[in-house]
């Protein structure tokens, strides 16, 4: 035990000695933090990080501290001038969301409260149940639910078909895993699923050989047909089918499984349905949207985000299991040192840590309460609303050009298309859409993504954002035309 007439004790705390000097900086920052945010359409959607910032970046660990105001500056300088991009109005490609102002504050007093959300009995995990309250109200999912917020759809998936394999393999997995099996179990999913799907099989066990990748129809919905020959197939083969991922609106077109049709088969089947809704699920937000993903509520399990079509800031996720008490069988351990009281601090409800893999879990959920409570899930719904007409105008002014051309049905808030140059061989066309995808990033004008639709490379406009306006698909589609007519130039 230390002495306390010892000239060594230190009453030492890493807090401010000067808290108004402190307050100067944080006033600053969050000051500059709404002008970067407020300003953001007057600046390049993407730029590079410069060497000097990348070696910057590189230097080793500091042992003596700088303090706050020249760590601002270093952040000001190095950082913040090159992120991503995707709250940019502008910024469309893969499926990134634009942060909602409310996160700002909410962020910073989540950090200033600094809760742990594995357990325990305090306001946050109120929040944390309310909104998972919100979601299971949101999907039609019954009472009897449970749920939890993780760090996206990929670790929701996981959580999901972590529930889904411990209930169906037919032996112990938590104490003999997956090997005791009786069977090999297989899993169906769309060729246009996700890739974290993927991974999920992998990381639990399963194997990526144990997914059926079924065909998809003109509209880039599972083939019904052929998952049930897949289905019977095997059986007949002598393996498990166990588990099937319905896709709400899928990454590469906003392609939407039958998920009313595919809880049929699996109810028929015994299967368990899990639904990857990344961005889908909150068409449940909107009237005219809702029908469009009929049938979530029929699912076991489902994953979904609120850092893209919600526009809540990163990362923020959710998995929904019906049957709660399977759920908890699944990850539910508590050793000595985290036992449940009846009173005080290691009382209250259930606790998160019994929902998934981790234990300490940061406070995610007040920036979804926030937004939900500021907002109202009404302007949600008018934001995904208004993205999809954005993905019909820019669909419509694609193909009223004759320089380029529509890739894909436009469904929900995506649009594939590419440049067509006349005189342009079709070998020469994923280069010069890549280039031009490629150009419009590095001059920052805008930021799409690319991908393939029937092995043709596409540039792929992923409308998750609430700052986008009309005059942006404009200058995307001007830029597209310019850019294509200078490297077809540039070329010959
Ligand atoms: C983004 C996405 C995922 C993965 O979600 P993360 O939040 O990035 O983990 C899964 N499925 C679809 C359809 C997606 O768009």
């Amino acid at each position: 035990m230390p002495d306390n007439h010892d000239e060594s004790w230190l009453d030492d705390s890493l807090d401010p000695p000067d808290w108004e000097a402190f307050r100067q900086t944080a006033h600053l920052a969050l000051d500059e933090a709404i002008d970067y945010v407020r300003d953001v359409r007057h600046r390049p959607v993407w730029q590079p990080v410069p060497e000097a910032a990348k070696q910057q970046l590189s230097r080793p660990l500091p042992r003596s501290g700088e303090g706050m105001p020249a760590t601002y500056e270093a952040f000001r300088e190095l950082v913040l001038p090159y992120p991503t991009g995707n709250i940019h109005p502008r910024f469309w490609g893969w499926v990134h969301g634009t942060g909602l102002a409310s996160g700002i504050v909410s962020e910073m007093l989540a950090a200033a409260m600094n809760c742990n959300c594995g357990g325990r009995d305090h306001a946050a995990l109120y929040v944390e149940r309310q909104v998972v309250d919100w979601c299971r109200q949101m999907l039609g999912y019954p009472q009897g639910a449970s749920g939890v917020l993780v760090s996206g759809t990929s670790m929701g998936t996981i959580i999901g078909l972590a529930v889904a394999r411990n209930a169906r393999a037919g032996c112990n997995v938590r104490a003999e895993g997956i090997a005791a099996a009786p069977k090999r179990l297989i899993t169906y999913a769309s060729c246009e699923a996700h890739s974290s799907v993927v991974k999920a099989l992998e990381l639990l066990g399963l194997g990526h050989n144990a997914l059926r990748k079924i065909p998809v129809d003109d509209k880039f919905a599972i083939d019904l047909t052929a998952l049930q020959r897949a289905i019977d197939e095997d059986r007949r083969a002598g393996y498990q089918p166990f588990c099937v991922v319905g896709c709400a609106g899928t990454v590469n077109t906003g392609g939407l499984d039958d998920l009313a049709a595919l809880a049929k088969i699996c109810a028929g089947e015994g299967l368990w349905f899990h639904v990857d809704a990344a961005f889908g699920a909150h068409c449940a937000l909107s009237e005219s949207l809702r029908p469009l993903i009929r049938g979530i509520e029929l699912s076991d399990s489902v994953a979904f985000d609120f850092h893209k079509w919600m526009y809540v800031q990163y990362d923020a996720g959710c998995v929904l299991v019906r049957n709660g008490e399977l759920h908890k069988k699944t990850f539910a351990t508590r050793p000595d040192y985290l036992q449940h009281l009846e009173r005080g601090l290691a009382g209250g409800g259930e606790w998160f840590t019994d929902l998934g893999p981790e234990l300490s879990r940061s406070f995610r959920a007040l920036k979804i309460w926030f937004a939900l409570k500021s907002y109202g899930a009404d302007a949600f719904a008018r934001m995904i609303e208004q993205n999809c007409r954005q993905a019909q105008y820019l669909a419509e002014r694609v193909k009223a050009d004759p320089l380029l051309e529509l890739m894909a049905p436009p469904s929900l808030n995506i649009v594939c298309f590419r440049a067509r140059p006349p005189h342009c061989p079709e070998k020469d066309l994923d280069r010069l859409n890549s280039e031009i995808v490629a150009g419009l990033q590095e001059r920052g004008i805008a930021a799409p993504s690319t991908t393939r639709i029937h092995d043709r490379l596409a540039i792929r406009v992923a409308i998750t954002n609430h700052r986008s306006r009309r005059e942006d698909f404009d200058m995307l589609v001007e830029a597209v035309r310019a850019l294509a007519s200078e490297l077809v130039a540039t070329a010959s």
